[in-house]
Protein backbone atom coordinates (compact mmCIF):
# COMPACT_ATOMS: atom_id res chain seq x y z
CA UNK A 1 0.00 0.00 0.00
CA UNK A 2 3.00 2.03 0.86
CA UNK A 3 4.31 1.83 -2.44
CA UNK A 4 1.12 2.11 -4.15
CA UNK A 5 0.72 5.48 -2.71
CA UNK A 6 4.54 6.44 -3.36
CA UNK A 7 4.61 5.14 -6.69
CA UNK A 8 1.58 6.82 -8.11
CA UNK A 9 -0.68 3.50 -8.50
CA UNK A 10 -3.43 4.15 -6.15
CA UNK A 11 -4.43 6.12 -2.81
CA UNK A 12 -7.84 6.73 -0.67
CA UNK A 13 -10.42 8.67 -2.69
CA UNK A 14 -10.79 12.51 -2.18
CA UNK A 15 -7.84 12.67 -1.02
CA UNK A 16 -7.87 16.64 -0.03
CA UNK A 17 -10.71 16.04 2.46
CA UNK A 18 -11.20 13.89 4.75
CA UNK A 19 -11.65 10.95 2.96
CA UNK A 20 -14.26 7.85 3.75
CA UNK A 21 -13.39 4.08 3.78
CA UNK A 22 -13.79 2.00 0.57
CA UNK A 23 -12.92 4.85 -1.82
CA UNK A 24 -9.81 4.51 -3.92
CA UNK A 25 -8.86 7.04 -7.20
CA UNK A 26 -6.41 5.24 -8.96
CA UNK A 27 -3.30 7.72 -9.88
CA UNK A 28 -1.46 7.23 -13.54
CA UNK A 29 0.54 4.11 -12.87
CA UNK A 30 -2.39 2.56 -11.27
CA UNK A 31 -4.71 3.49 -14.76
CA UNK A 32 -2.05 2.12 -17.25
CA UNK A 33 -2.28 -1.16 -15.35
CA UNK A 34 -6.05 -0.86 -14.66
CA UNK A 35 -6.60 -0.36 -17.74
CA UNK A 36 -4.31 -3.05 -19.12
CA UNK A 37 -5.86 -5.77 -17.12
CA UNK A 38 -9.31 -4.50 -18.72
CA UNK A 39 -7.92 -4.68 -22.52
CA UNK A 40 -6.64 -8.49 -21.99
CA UNK A 41 -9.76 -9.19 -20.45
CA UNK A 42 -11.59 -7.99 -23.22
CA UNK A 43 -9.62 -9.26 -25.93
CA UNK A 44 -10.17 -12.82 -24.27
CA UNK A 45 -13.35 -12.86 -23.08
CA UNK A 46 -15.14 -11.89 -26.05
CA UNK A 47 -13.52 -13.81 -28.51
CA UNK A 48 -14.54 -17.29 -26.85
CA UNK A 49 -17.61 -17.04 -28.97
CA UNK A 50 -18.72 -14.91 -32.43
CA UNK A 51 -21.35 -13.95 -30.68
CA UNK A 52 -20.44 -12.30 -27.76
CA UNK A 53 -20.03 -8.43 -27.39
CA UNK A 54 -19.63 -5.74 -25.20
CA UNK A 55 -22.21 -3.21 -24.20
CA UNK A 56 -22.61 -0.43 -21.75
CA UNK A 57 -25.52 -0.11 -19.43
CA UNK A 58 -26.56 2.72 -16.95
CA UNK A 59 -25.47 2.57 -13.37
CA UNK A 60 -28.10 4.03 -12.33
CA UNK A 61 -31.47 1.90 -12.39
CA UNK A 62 -35.28 2.63 -11.39
CA UNK A 63 -36.12 0.42 -8.25
CA UNK A 64 -38.48 -2.36 -10.22
CA UNK A 65 -35.38 -3.41 -11.79
CA UNK A 66 -34.14 -4.54 -8.09
CA UNK A 67 -37.46 -5.95 -7.36
CA UNK A 68 -37.06 -8.05 -10.26
CA UNK A 69 -33.30 -9.53 -9.46
CA UNK A 70 -34.55 -10.05 -5.70
CA UNK A 71 -31.37 -7.32 -4.72
CA UNK A 72 -33.88 -5.44 -2.75
CA UNK A 73 -34.91 -8.23 -0.88
CA UNK A 74 -32.21 -10.09 -0.29
CA UNK A 75 -29.03 -8.36 -1.01
CA UNK A 76 -28.27 -7.64 2.82
CA UNK A 77 -25.65 -8.08 5.14
CA UNK A 78 -25.67 -9.22 8.88
CA UNK A 79 -24.91 -6.70 11.44
CA UNK A 80 -24.59 -6.77 15.03
CA UNK A 81 -25.07 -3.52 16.51
CA UNK A 82 -24.05 -2.37 20.08
CA UNK A 83 -26.29 -1.74 22.60
CA UNK A 84 -24.30 0.87 24.20
CA UNK A 85 -22.29 3.05 21.63
CA UNK A 86 -24.55 2.32 18.38
CA UNK A 87 -21.37 0.76 16.55
CA UNK A 88 -22.41 -1.30 13.57
CA UNK A 89 -20.23 -4.43 12.18
CA UNK A 90 -20.82 -7.13 10.26
CA UNK A 91 -21.47 -9.88 12.16
CA UNK A 92 -19.65 -12.71 10.08
CA UNK A 93 -16.32 -10.56 9.93
CA UNK A 94 -16.79 -10.20 13.36
CA UNK A 95 -17.19 -13.62 14.20
CA UNK A 96 -14.53 -14.75 11.44
CA UNK A 97 -12.18 -11.91 13.50
CA UNK A 98 -12.61 -13.71 17.26
CA UNK A 99 -13.38 -17.36 16.51
CA UNK A 100 -10.75 -17.69 13.50
CA UNK A 101 -13.06 -18.86 10.80
CA UNK A 102 -15.84 -18.35 8.19
CA UNK A 103 -19.53 -17.87 8.97
CA UNK A 104 -20.39 -16.39 5.82
CA UNK A 105 -23.93 -17.47 4.93
CA UNK A 106 -24.92 -18.61 9.03
CA UNK A 107 -28.37 -17.64 9.72
CA UNK A 108 -28.72 -14.61 11.99
CA UNK A 109 -30.05 -16.31 14.84
CA UNK A 110 -26.63 -18.50 14.93
CA UNK A 111 -24.83 -15.85 14.90
CA UNK A 112 -26.36 -14.12 18.10
CA UNK A 113 -26.21 -17.83 19.72
CA UNK A 114 -22.78 -17.57 18.92
CA UNK A 115 -22.08 -14.16 19.92
CA UNK A 116 -23.65 -15.43 23.20
CA UNK A 117 -21.67 -17.84 23.60
CA UNK A 118 -18.53 -16.90 23.14
CA UNK A 119 -18.84 -13.75 25.14
CA UNK A 120 -18.28 -11.28 22.10
CA UNK A 121 -18.88 -7.40 22.74
CA UNK A 122 -18.50 -4.08 20.98
CA UNK A 123 -15.04 -4.31 19.60
CA UNK A 124 -15.08 -0.12 20.00
CA UNK A 125 -16.70 -0.02 23.84
CA UNK A 126 -17.36 -3.16 25.20
CA UNK A 127 -20.66 -2.68 25.39
CA UNK A 128 -23.28 -6.04 24.56
CA UNK A 129 -24.24 -6.90 21.13
CA UNK A 130 -27.40 -8.48 21.32
CA UNK A 131 -29.27 -8.35 17.90
CA UNK A 132 -28.26 -9.38 14.75
CA UNK A 133 -30.58 -7.71 12.07
CA UNK A 134 -29.74 -7.23 8.27
CA UNK A 135 -28.77 -4.16 6.03
CA UNK A 136 -29.83 -3.99 2.49
CA UNK A 137 -26.30 -2.93 0.11
CA UNK A 138 -27.87 -1.02 -2.60
CA UNK A 139 -27.30 2.89 -2.02
CA UNK A 140 -30.75 4.59 -2.63
CA UNK A 141 -31.40 7.90 -4.71
CA UNK A 142 -34.00 10.29 -5.56
CA UNK A 143 -34.01 10.56 -9.37
CA UNK A 144 -35.61 14.46 -9.94
CA UNK A 145 -37.66 16.46 -7.45
CA UNK A 146 -40.91 16.71 -6.20
CA UNK A 147 -43.45 14.84 -7.40
CA UNK A 148 -41.82 13.34 -10.33
CA UNK A 149 -38.87 12.13 -8.24
CA UNK A 150 -38.35 8.35 -8.57
CA UNK A 151 -36.92 6.01 -6.73
CA UNK A 152 -33.90 4.49 -7.94
CA UNK A 153 -30.44 2.89 -6.79
CA UNK A 154 -26.68 2.54 -8.19
CA UNK A 155 -26.04 -0.68 -9.61
CA UNK A 156 -24.42 -3.29 -7.35
CA UNK A 157 -23.46 -5.41 -9.86
CA UNK A 158 -22.75 -4.52 -13.64
CA UNK A 159 -24.42 -8.08 -14.18
CA UNK A 160 -28.26 -6.37 -14.62
CA UNK A 161 -27.28 -4.16 -17.25
CA UNK A 162 -26.90 -6.73 -19.28
CA UNK A 163 -30.24 -8.71 -18.32
CA UNK A 164 -32.47 -5.62 -18.54
CA UNK A 165 -30.91 -5.29 -22.27
CA UNK A 166 -30.97 -9.07 -23.23
CA UNK A 167 -34.64 -8.54 -24.96
CA UNK A 168 -33.81 -5.96 -27.47
CA UNK A 169 -29.19 -7.44 -28.06
CA UNK A 170 -31.58 -10.62 -28.73
CA UNK A 171 -33.46 -9.04 -31.47
CA UNK A 172 -30.65 -6.62 -32.70
CA UNK A 173 -27.98 -9.52 -33.12
CA UNK A 174 -30.07 -12.08 -34.80
CA UNK A 175 -31.35 -13.83 -32.63
CA UNK A 176 -28.99 -16.39 -31.65
CA UNK A 177 -27.55 -18.64 -28.71
CA UNK A 178 -25.17 -18.80 -26.97
CA UNK A 179 -25.19 -14.68 -26.74
CA UNK A 180 -22.49 -13.15 -24.53
CA UNK A 181 -23.06 -9.37 -23.17
CA UNK A 182 -20.00 -7.99 -21.83
CA UNK A 183 -20.05 -5.08 -19.08
CA UNK A 184 -16.81 -3.32 -17.84
CA UNK A 185 -17.96 -0.98 -15.61
CA UNK A 186 -18.73 0.43 -11.64
CA UNK A 187 -20.47 -0.88 -9.01
CA UNK A 188 -21.22 0.06 -5.68
CA UNK A 189 -22.09 -1.47 -2.67
CA UNK A 190 -22.83 -0.11 0.94
CA UNK A 191 -19.72 -2.85 2.44
CA UNK A 192 -20.27 -2.35 6.44
CA UNK A 193 -16.45 -3.02 7.02
CA UNK A 194 -14.89 -2.21 3.69
CA UNK A 195 -11.20 -3.02 4.27
CA UNK A 196 -7.84 -4.46 2.92
CA UNK A 197 -7.59 -1.50 -0.06
CA UNK A 198 -9.33 -2.17 -3.32
CA UNK A 199 -9.95 -5.85 -2.27
CA UNK A 200 -13.61 -4.65 -0.18
CA UNK A 201 -14.88 -1.39 -1.39
CA UNK A 202 -18.21 0.47 -1.97
CA UNK A 203 -17.64 1.91 -5.21
CA UNK A 204 -15.60 -0.51 -7.31
CA UNK A 205 -15.12 -1.97 -11.13
CA UNK A 206 -16.10 -5.02 -12.46
CA UNK A 207 -15.65 -6.72 -15.83
CA UNK A 208 -18.58 -9.16 -15.80
CA UNK A 209 -19.57 -11.33 -18.80
CA UNK A 210 -22.96 -12.92 -19.20
CA UNK A 211 -23.69 -15.94 -21.70
CA UNK A 212 -27.37 -16.62 -22.22
CA UNK A 213 -27.71 -20.16 -23.53
CA UNK A 214 -30.31 -22.95 -24.23
CA UNK A 215 -30.79 -24.59 -20.70
CA UNK A 216 -30.96 -28.01 -22.97
CA UNK A 217 -27.62 -27.29 -24.21
CA UNK A 218 -25.67 -27.12 -20.62
CA UNK A 219 -24.69 -30.83 -20.86
CA UNK A 220 -22.48 -30.10 -23.81
CA UNK A 221 -20.25 -27.61 -25.39
CA UNK A 222 -18.87 -27.64 -28.95
CA UNK A 223 -15.26 -26.87 -28.22
CA UNK A 224 -15.10 -29.23 -24.99
CA UNK A 225 -12.93 -31.87 -26.62
CA UNK A 226 -9.92 -28.75 -26.61
CA UNK A 227 -9.92 -28.32 -22.78
CA UNK A 228 -11.19 -32.14 -21.94
CA UNK A 229 -7.29 -33.04 -20.42
CA UNK A 230 -6.81 -29.54 -19.28
CA UNK A 231 -6.24 -29.59 -15.73
CA UNK A 232 -8.27 -27.96 -13.57
CA UNK A 233 -7.31 -26.84 -10.20
CA UNK A 234 -10.53 -27.34 -7.62
CA UNK A 235 -10.78 -27.37 -4.15
CA UNK A 236 -14.48 -29.45 -4.06
CA UNK A 237 -16.44 -28.42 -0.63
CA UNK A 238 -15.53 -32.01 0.80
CA UNK A 239 -12.03 -31.24 0.61
CA UNK A 240 -12.20 -28.21 2.38
CA UNK A 241 -10.75 -28.88 5.46
CA UNK A 242 -7.73 -30.81 4.12
CA UNK A 243 -7.33 -27.57 1.78
CA UNK A 244 -5.94 -30.05 -0.76
CA UNK A 245 -6.22 -28.84 -4.16
CA UNK A 246 -7.52 -31.77 -6.76
CA UNK A 247 -5.73 -31.13 -10.51
CA UNK A 248 -8.24 -33.05 -12.36
CA UNK A 249 -8.74 -33.20 -16.05
CA UNK A 250 -11.99 -31.09 -16.88
CA UNK A 251 -13.27 -34.11 -18.42
CA UNK A 252 -12.55 -36.33 -15.49
CA UNK A 253 -14.20 -32.83 -13.07
CA UNK A 254 -18.00 -33.89 -14.48
CA UNK A 255 -18.12 -36.55 -11.60
CA UNK A 256 -18.04 -33.23 -9.46
CA UNK A 257 -21.36 -32.99 -10.85
CA UNK A 258 -20.34 -30.20 -13.33
CA UNK A 259 -22.33 -29.88 -16.71
CA UNK A 260 -19.62 -29.55 -19.69
CA UNK A 261 -20.75 -25.77 -20.55
CA UNK A 262 -19.92 -25.21 -17.17
CA UNK A 263 -16.33 -27.10 -16.70
CA UNK A 264 -15.59 -25.53 -20.33
CA UNK A 265 -15.61 -22.37 -19.28
CA UNK A 266 -14.19 -23.08 -15.43
CA UNK A 267 -11.03 -24.01 -18.26
CA UNK A 268 -11.31 -20.87 -20.29
CA UNK A 269 -11.43 -18.70 -17.08
CA UNK A 270 -8.21 -20.58 -15.48
CA UNK A 271 -6.17 -20.38 -19.20
CA UNK A 272 -7.08 -16.98 -18.59
CA UNK A 273 -5.43 -16.64 -15.02
CA UNK A 274 -2.48 -19.06 -15.98
CA UNK A 275 -1.45 -18.07 -19.93
CA UNK A 276 -2.75 -14.55 -19.84
CA UNK A 277 -2.38 -13.09 -17.03
CA UNK A 278 0.78 -15.50 -16.07
CA UNK A 279 -0.59 -16.48 -12.45
CA UNK A 280 1.78 -19.23 -10.90
CA UNK A 281 -0.37 -21.92 -11.03
CA UNK A 282 0.32 -22.91 -7.40
CA UNK A 283 -1.46 -19.64 -6.51
CA UNK A 284 -4.59 -20.17 -8.29
CA UNK A 285 -7.75 -22.19 -7.55
CA UNK A 286 -11.64 -22.82 -8.11
CA UNK A 287 -13.52 -22.99 -4.83
CA UNK A 288 -16.74 -24.79 -4.75
CA UNK A 289 -19.42 -22.49 -2.76
CA UNK A 290 -22.41 -24.54 -1.42
CA UNK A 291 -25.94 -23.94 0.42
CA UNK A 292 -26.46 -20.72 2.14
CA UNK A 293 -22.69 -19.67 0.75
CA UNK A 294 -23.77 -19.02 -2.81
CA UNK A 295 -25.43 -15.95 -3.77
CA UNK A 296 -28.74 -16.27 -3.57
CA UNK A 297 -29.54 -16.60 -7.56
CA UNK A 298 -27.00 -19.27 -8.05
CA UNK A 299 -27.35 -23.14 -8.53
CA UNK A 300 -23.53 -23.64 -8.98
CA UNK A 301 -21.25 -21.50 -7.31
CA UNK A 302 -17.19 -21.84 -7.84
CA UNK A 303 -15.06 -18.75 -6.91
CA UNK A 304 -11.83 -17.97 -8.53
CA UNK A 305 -9.10 -17.88 -5.83
CA UNK A 306 -5.86 -16.45 -5.81
CA UNK A 307 -3.18 -16.82 -2.63
CA UNK A 308 -2.01 -13.57 -1.95
CA UNK A 309 0.93 -13.16 0.62
CA UNK A 310 -0.23 -9.65 1.67
CA UNK A 311 -3.43 -10.88 2.86
CA UNK A 312 -1.94 -14.20 4.50
CA UNK A 313 -3.44 -16.55 1.76
CA UNK A 314 -6.67 -17.38 -0.39
CA UNK A 315 -8.28 -14.47 -1.44
CA UNK A 316 -11.73 -14.44 -3.63
CA UNK A 317 -10.80 -12.51 -7.33
CA UNK A 318 -13.84 -13.28 -9.33
CA UNK A 319 -16.80 -16.11 -9.64
CA UNK A 320 -18.14 -18.67 -12.33
CA UNK A 321 -22.25 -18.58 -11.45
CA UNK A 322 -25.10 -20.23 -12.98
CA UNK A 323 -27.36 -18.26 -12.65
CA UNK A 324 -30.00 -20.48 -14.05
CA UNK A 325 -33.04 -17.97 -15.32
CA UNK A 326 -33.57 -16.29 -12.16
CA UNK A 327 -32.63 -12.92 -13.17
CA UNK A 328 -34.57 -12.97 -16.57
CA UNK A 329 -37.84 -14.19 -14.99
CA UNK A 330 -37.84 -11.99 -12.53
CA UNK A 331 -37.24 -9.05 -15.01
CA UNK A 332 -40.26 -10.58 -16.81
CA UNK A 333 -42.76 -10.75 -14.41
CA UNK A 334 -41.87 -7.48 -12.78
CA UNK A 335 -41.91 -5.89 -16.20
CA UNK A 336 -44.54 -7.68 -17.71
CA UNK A 337 -42.73 -8.17 -21.28
CA UNK A 338 -41.89 -11.17 -22.86
CA UNK A 339 -38.18 -12.95 -22.14
CA UNK A 340 -38.96 -16.18 -23.75
CA UNK A 341 -37.52 -16.49 -26.64
CA UNK A 342 -38.01 -18.18 -30.18
CA UNK A 343 -35.63 -20.55 -31.77
CA UNK A 344 -36.89 -22.65 -34.69
CA UNK A 345 -40.59 -23.20 -33.23
CA UNK A 346 -38.63 -24.01 -29.42
CA UNK A 347 -40.16 -21.18 -27.04
CA UNK A 348 -38.04 -21.03 -23.81
CA UNK A 349 -36.11 -18.45 -21.38
CA UNK A 350 -32.62 -18.74 -21.54
CA UNK A 351 -30.65 -19.48 -18.78
CA UNK A 352 -27.45 -17.45 -17.90
CA UNK A 353 -23.57 -18.10 -17.22
CA UNK A 354 -21.52 -15.57 -15.45
CA UNK A 355 -17.91 -14.95 -15.57
CA UNK A 356 -17.48 -12.45 -12.83
CA UNK A 357 -13.98 -10.30 -11.96
CA UNK A 358 -13.47 -7.80 -9.50
CA UNK A 359 -11.12 -5.34 -11.78
CA UNK A 360 -9.81 -3.70 -8.73
CA UNK A 361 -9.14 -7.35 -6.48
CA UNK A 362 -7.42 -8.68 -9.49
CA UNK A 363 -5.18 -5.46 -10.43
CA UNK A 364 -4.35 -5.45 -6.23
CA UNK A 365 -3.55 -9.24 -6.60
CA UNK A 366 -0.98 -8.60 -9.70
CA UNK A 367 0.47 -5.63 -7.72
CA UNK A 368 0.79 -8.64 -4.23
CA UNK A 369 2.35 -11.34 -6.82
CA UNK A 370 4.47 -8.82 -8.49
CA UNK A 371 5.87 -7.31 -5.47
CA UNK A 372 9.70 -8.81 -4.75
CA UNK A 373 11.89 -7.34 -2.29
CA UNK A 374 15.79 -7.87 -2.95
CA UNK A 375 18.87 -7.34 -0.74
CA UNK A 376 19.31 -3.72 -2.96
CA UNK A 377 15.48 -2.76 -5.02
CA UNK A 378 12.32 -3.27 -4.74
CA UNK A 379 10.65 -4.36 -7.77
CA UNK A 380 7.26 -5.21 -9.43
CA UNK A 381 7.87 -8.44 -11.35
CA UNK A 382 4.72 -7.67 -13.05
CA UNK A 383 3.55 -10.32 -16.08
CA UNK A 384 5.29 -8.23 -19.27
CA UNK A 385 1.73 -7.77 -20.80
CA UNK A 386 0.10 -5.94 -17.90
CA UNK A 387 3.69 -3.47 -16.84
CA UNK A 388 2.38 0.12 -17.04
CA UNK A 389 4.95 0.60 -19.64
CA UNK A 390 6.73 -1.52 -21.94
CA UNK A 391 10.13 0.24 -21.97
CA UNK A 392 11.68 3.45 -20.50
CA UNK A 393 14.13 5.03 -22.68
CA UNK A 394 17.21 7.12 -20.97
CA UNK A 395 20.30 8.57 -22.52
CA UNK A 396 23.25 7.57 -20.31
CA UNK A 397 24.21 11.64 -19.95
CA UNK A 398 22.20 14.57 -21.04
CA UNK A 399 24.88 15.83 -23.33
CA UNK A 400 27.03 15.10 -26.47
CA UNK A 401 23.86 14.40 -28.79
CA UNK A 402 22.81 11.48 -26.21
CA UNK A 403 19.68 12.66 -25.93
CA UNK A 404 18.38 13.76 -29.03
CA UNK A 405 19.37 9.92 -30.33
CA UNK A 406 17.36 8.83 -27.33
CA UNK A 407 14.32 11.28 -27.88
CA UNK A 408 14.80 10.15 -31.64
CA UNK A 409 14.36 5.89 -30.55
CA UNK A 410 11.39 7.28 -28.25
CA UNK A 411 9.71 8.59 -31.02
CA UNK A 412 10.50 5.99 -33.19
CA UNK A 413 9.11 3.26 -30.80
CA UNK A 414 6.19 4.88 -29.96
CA UNK A 415 4.78 5.38 -33.49
CA UNK A 416 5.28 1.18 -33.59
CA UNK A 417 2.23 1.80 -30.48
CA UNK A 418 4.98 0.63 -27.82
CA UNK A 419 3.94 2.50 -24.78
CA UNK A 420 7.38 4.26 -23.85
CA UNK A 421 8.41 6.91 -21.83
CA UNK A 422 11.47 9.25 -21.74
CA UNK A 423 13.70 10.12 -18.36
CA UNK A 424 16.78 12.02 -18.69
CA UNK A 425 17.31 12.98 -15.03
CA UNK A 426 19.15 11.96 -12.02
CA UNK A 427 21.87 9.06 -12.47
CA UNK A 428 21.12 5.98 -14.85
CA UNK A 429 20.96 3.41 -11.47
CA UNK A 430 18.36 5.77 -9.95
CA UNK A 431 16.00 6.07 -13.28
CA UNK A 432 16.99 1.94 -13.33
CA UNK A 433 15.60 1.72 -9.40
CA UNK A 434 12.49 4.05 -10.69
CA UNK A 435 11.33 1.84 -13.13
CA UNK A 436 11.75 -1.72 -11.43
CA UNK A 437 9.70 0.00 -8.91
CA UNK A 438 6.69 0.55 -11.22
CA UNK A 439 7.58 -2.73 -12.74
CA UNK A 440 8.34 -1.48 -16.29
CA UNK A 441 10.28 -4.60 -17.91
CA UNK A 442 13.06 -3.32 -20.27
CA UNK A 443 14.96 -0.18 -19.76
CA UNK A 444 16.41 0.81 -23.30
CA UNK A 445 20.07 3.29 -23.02
CA UNK A 446 21.57 5.07 -25.21
CA UNK A 447 25.30 5.52 -23.86
CA UNK A 448 28.89 6.55 -26.04
CA UNK A 449 29.28 3.48 -28.16
CA UNK A 450 25.75 3.88 -29.35
CA UNK A 451 26.52 6.97 -31.10
CA UNK A 452 29.27 4.81 -32.93
CA UNK A 453 27.81 1.26 -33.44
CA UNK A 454 24.04 2.78 -33.61
CA UNK A 455 23.12 0.41 -30.99
CA UNK A 456 21.73 0.76 -27.13
CA UNK A 457 21.22 -1.61 -24.30
CA UNK A 458 18.06 -3.58 -23.54
CA UNK A 459 18.13 -4.39 -19.51
CA UNK A 460 15.78 -6.99 -18.47
CA UNK A 461 14.11 -5.90 -15.00
CA UNK A 462 13.94 -9.36 -13.48
CA UNK A 463 18.01 -10.37 -14.23
CA UNK A 464 19.01 -6.91 -14.36
CA UNK A 465 21.34 -7.73 -17.65
CA UNK A 466 22.25 -6.03 -20.21
CA UNK A 467 22.08 -6.85 -23.77
CA UNK A 468 23.29 -4.39 -27.06
CA UNK A 469 20.70 -4.41 -29.74
CA UNK A 470 21.07 -2.42 -33.56
CA UNK A 471 18.26 0.01 -33.04
CA UNK A 472 17.12 -0.63 -36.77
CA UNK A 473 16.14 -4.10 -35.18
CA UNK A 474 15.04 -2.16 -32.22
CA UNK A 475 11.05 -2.38 -32.93
CA UNK A 476 11.53 -6.24 -33.88
CA UNK A 477 13.19 -7.40 -30.76
CA UNK A 478 11.59 -5.47 -28.20
CA UNK A 479 8.09 -6.68 -29.61
CA UNK A 480 9.91 -10.47 -29.10
CA UNK A 481 10.80 -9.67 -25.98
CA UNK A 482 7.47 -8.22 -24.43
CA UNK A 483 5.92 -11.45 -25.85
CA UNK A 484 8.31 -13.52 -23.37
CA UNK A 485 11.51 -14.12 -25.49
CA UNK A 486 14.23 -14.43 -23.11
CA UNK A 487 16.75 -10.99 -23.15
CA UNK A 488 19.65 -13.35 -24.43
CA UNK A 489 17.82 -14.22 -27.67
CA UNK A 490 18.11 -10.35 -28.22
CA UNK A 491 21.63 -10.05 -28.63
CA UNK A 492 25.06 -9.95 -27.08
P1 LIG B 1 -20.17 -10.95 -6.41
O1 LIG B 1 -21.20 -10.27 -7.26
O2 LIG B 1 -20.27 -10.61 -4.96
O3 LIG B 1 -20.03 -12.40 -6.69
O4 LIG B 1 -18.78 -10.27 -6.84
C1 LIG B 1 -18.17 -10.54 -8.05
C2 LIG B 1 -16.75 -10.06 -8.00
O5 LIG B 1 -16.71 -8.64 -7.75
C3 LIG B 1 -15.95 -10.66 -6.85
O6 LIG B 1 -15.34 -11.86 -7.23
C4 LIG B 1 -14.93 -9.60 -6.55
O7 LIG B 1 -13.81 -9.75 -7.41
C5 LIG B 1 -15.64 -8.33 -6.89
N1 LIG B 1 -16.14 -7.66 -5.68
C6 LIG B 1 -17.27 -7.96 -4.98
N2 LIG B 1 -17.43 -7.12 -3.95
C7 LIG B 1 -16.39 -6.26 -3.99
C8 LIG B 1 -16.00 -5.14 -3.19
N3 LIG B 1 -16.73 -4.74 -2.16
N4 LIG B 1 -14.85 -4.49 -3.51
C9 LIG B 1 -14.11 -4.88 -4.57
N5 LIG B 1 -14.44 -5.91 -5.36
C10 LIG B 1 -15.56 -6.60 -5.08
Amino acid sequence: MELAKRRGFFWQAAPLHNPIAGFYDYAPMGSLVKRRFESLWRNYFLSLDDNFYEIEASVIMPENVFKASGHLASFVDPIAKCKKCGHAERADHLLEDVLKESFEGLAASDMIALIKKHGIKCQKCKGPLEEVGVLNMMFPLDVGTGKEAKKAYLTPETAQGAYVNFALAFDVMRRKLPLGLAIIGKAFRNEISPRQGLIRMREFTQAELQIFFDPDAITSHPKFKDIEGYQLRLLPAKSRDSGKVAVLPAGQAKELGLPEFYLYHMAMVQKFYLEVLRLPEQRFRFRELVGEEKAFYNKYHWDIEANLDTLGGWKEIAGLHYRTDHDLQGHGQVSGQKVAVNIEGKEFVPHVLEISMGVDRNVYGLLDLAYSEEPERVVLKFPRAVAPFDAGIFPLVRKDGLDAKARVIFDVLKQHGFRVFYDESGSIGRRYRRIDEIGVPAGITVDYDSMQQEDVTLRDRDSMQQVRIKIEQLPAKLRAFLQGAAMEASGK
